[in-house]
């Protein structure tokens, strides 16, 4: 039992054509005209394998092949077709045609499934699209944590609202019946391209997720004075040296809680940024991942955050003010995403059994199957990304990595469909 790295390659390349940027990457926006060609091409390729295709209130796109038990669960599988500006032609777009195949081997072999089985093909995974935190969203809207605010707020690069460009795009979103009842889904499970040079480095064929670290972001603004650089020392209120001392802090803090955190610095804007002038604003972006639960809640988190820059306040004359920077109707830091463990072992067999090699990988970014891990048991296949880069014209993957991811996730699919 294998896929067709035949329709594989064909999928692949017919839907790098729904670009609205050729030559230049794959341009594929959520709701775009690009959004809607591609589309098409999967519901018509869905309707040769007599699915039964339907959208939820959210626009999300399914196709299902019904259970010997239709009442039973769902065993879903799939993954996003959207892609960022300049973006490439594997990242999602691999595991939808992915779960495609598998569908289509399914219904070839006639394999008989107790639980129904849906592909899940989403068009709105991309955060560059609305802006940082405003991914994930038909993975959201199925769990019931994507909010009405969000949809009114956040803006794309034409300047339309989520909800504007939804409705430009023919849909009127019901975040209530896009919403799955617990319990109605049994297992989702999405391949995606690694997005990190780890594979292609080990010459690794598969990749298998654990688990992918929560994420937490804050932005810290440190306000001191504008004076120029014979300002003398002891007048000064100078914002760098405010925000120098927040790093060294937090830099220490995290190192002293052990292996469940890590915590950066990685982005400082200086203002004015001169030789000549005593720095009078710093922001500062701070990330924070966490691979447990147990180290330190998100309240802690703040609450000792806050009160370092207190401090700093008081010893330097600085002004510090804390903004959160997470997404709406989640904690800052999210949870870490577990993944199903059992199927992890199920699929390190079938890689076994069909030659591929294979290694674990947990240092993941984020992906709709991240949005799942508490609502439903999750499962993650990597396929190697070339030279690691994505969101980028130059992404690659080979059809054939492709192909073999493709294979564990139908085989890993027969076996707990029955
Ligand atoms: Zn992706």
């Amino acid at each position: 039992m294998e896929t067709s790295l035949e329709r594989i390659t064909r999928d692949l390349k017919k839907l790098a054509t729904f670009n609205e940027t050729p030559g230049e990457g794959v341009t594929r926006s959520a709701y775009s005209k690009e959004d809607r060609e591609a589309r098409n091409y999967l519901i018509s390729e869905m309707k040769k394998l007599d699915l039964d295709i339907y959208e939820d209130g959210f626009s999300t796109l399914f196709g299902r092949r019904e259970g010997k038990n239709p009442d039973a669960p769902v065993i879903m599988i799939g993954s996003h077709y959207d892609t960022v500006y300049h973006g490439g032609a594997f990242d999602g777009t691999a595991g939808v045609v992915a779960a495609l195949e598998t569908m289509r081997v399914l219904t070839e072999l006639d394999i008989e499934n107790k639980y129904p089985i849906e592909l899940l093909l989403m068009n709105a995974e991309e955060g560059e699209t609305f802006g940082p935190s405003t991914g994930v969203s038909n993975s959201r809207a199925m769990v019931g944590t994507l909010t009405e605010e969000e949809l009114r707020t956040v803006k794309n690069r034409h300047g339309q609202t989520k909800l504007e460009a939804m409705k430009a795009y023919g849909v009127t979103p019901n975040l209530d019946t896009a919403k799955r009842l617990p319990g109605s889904l049994k297992n989702f499970i999405e391949l995606h391209i690694e997005q990190g040079p780890i594979l292609e480095q080990e010459k690794k064929d598969i990749g298998l997720v654990e688990y992918i670290p929560g994420i937490g972001r804050f932005k810290i603004f440190f306000r001191g004075r504008a004076q120029d650089s014979t300002a003398l020392m002891a007048n000064r209120k100078d914002a760098l040296v405010a925000a120098s001392q927040f790093v060294l802090f937090l830099n220490e803090w995290i190192s002293s809680l052990g292996k469940g955190i890590t915590g950066t610095v990685g982005q400082l804007s200086i203002t004015p940024n001169s030789n000549q002038f005593v720095p009078h604003e710093v922001i500062a972006t701070v990330e924070i991942r966490t691979f447990d639960t147990t180290t330190t809640t998100p309240k802690e988190l703040k609450d000792c955050l806050l009160t370092e820059l207190a401090n700093i306040q008081n010893t330097t004359g600085v002004e510090t003010y804390l903004e959160e920077m997470g997404r709406i109707g989640y904690s800052n830091p999210t949870n870490p995403s577990v993944m199903n463990a059992e199927n992890v072992e199920k699929m390190k067999s079938i890689c076994e059994q069909l030659g591929y090699s294979y290694q674990i990988i947990n240092n993941g970014t984020g992906h709709d199957a991240m949005m799942m891990t508490e609502f439903v048991p999750t499962n993650m296949i990597y396929v190697p990304s070339k030279n690691g880069i994505t969101h980028h014209p130059d992404e690659w993957t080979d059809y054939g990595d492709v192909k073999k991811g493709a294979d564990i996730l139908l085989h890993l699919v027969a076996d707990i469909c029955k």
